[in-house]
């Protein structure tokens, strides 16, 4: 069968990453979490105490060594050597990234890398603008939504679970920032494609999503 460009966009907390390392899992494909990608720049540009310049973060968007291993049931992300699959989860990481990725130059550097990594198919690749932007010709496009109080409530059960502290109305506040951030951006803003799958899943479990999924791409999508 041949293998095939899955892209999977919707907002924050949909549980993107989960279902697509999923989806991956069960096809054999590589996962490309592209989120994870515009985090990294974004840690990177923190650490570096340098103002928040477009000049500044497209150069370091150009030079940054981001690479992916799947280890142990756990997709790591590295730059350069240095693992960083904890330290992209920050707060504050969450709370400057929309802001970084939204800077054309950065958004340029990550797209070319995206496409080099995809372009042969056989990968699920998750984020905001993979279907209308990065693989416009994916055979295979979801959308992945589910109501701003069903996104929250997971993020906070899953945070509890790992015994950080939490506020489940701060969590929903700062989620609904982050949607409206990636929403109205000039470039590449967060939507549906005209072509894509639109999936709810505020009321389906996980195993239901993922099963919608490879369905498709068994029946030839
Ligand atoms: O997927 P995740 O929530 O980790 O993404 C973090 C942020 O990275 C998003 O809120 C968005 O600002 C940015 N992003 C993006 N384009 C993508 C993936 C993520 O702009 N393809």
């Amino acid at each position: 069968m041949k293998k095939i460009i899955i892209a999977i966009d919707g907002p924050a907390g949909a549980g993107k990453s989960t279902i697509a390392r999923k989806v991956a899992a069960r096809l054999g494909y590589a996962y490309i979490d592209t989120g994870a990608m515009y985090r990294a720049v974004t840690l990177v540009f923190l650490r570096s105490g340098k103002p928040f310049t477009e000049a500044f973060l497209t150069d370091l968007a150009k030079q940054i060594r981001i690479s992916f291993a799947y280890q142990d049931g756990v997709n790591r992300v590295y730059v350069g050597n240095e693992e960083v699959t904890e330290a992209i989860r920050s707060l504050e990481v969450s709370r400057n990234v929309s802001a970084v990725s939204a800077v054309g130059g950065v958004r340029e550097a990550m797209v070319a890398q995206q496409r080099s990594i995809g372009e042969k198919g056989g990968v699920v690749m998750d984020g905001r603008d993979i279907g209308t932007v990065v693989f416009p010709h994916a055979q295979l496009k979801i959308f992945l939504t589910a109501s701003v109080e069903e996104r929250a409530h997971r993020r906070y059960l899953e945070m509890k679970e790992k015994g950080e502290a939490v506020d489940l109305d701060d969590l929903k506040k700062r989620i609904a920032e982050r949607d409206h951030l990636d929403e109205t951006r000039e470039i590449a803003p967060l939507r549906c494609a005209s072509d894509a799958v639109y999936l709810d899943s505020t009321s389906l479990s996980i195993d239901e999503v993922t099963k919608q999924i490879v369905d498709r791409v068994m029946a030839g999508v």
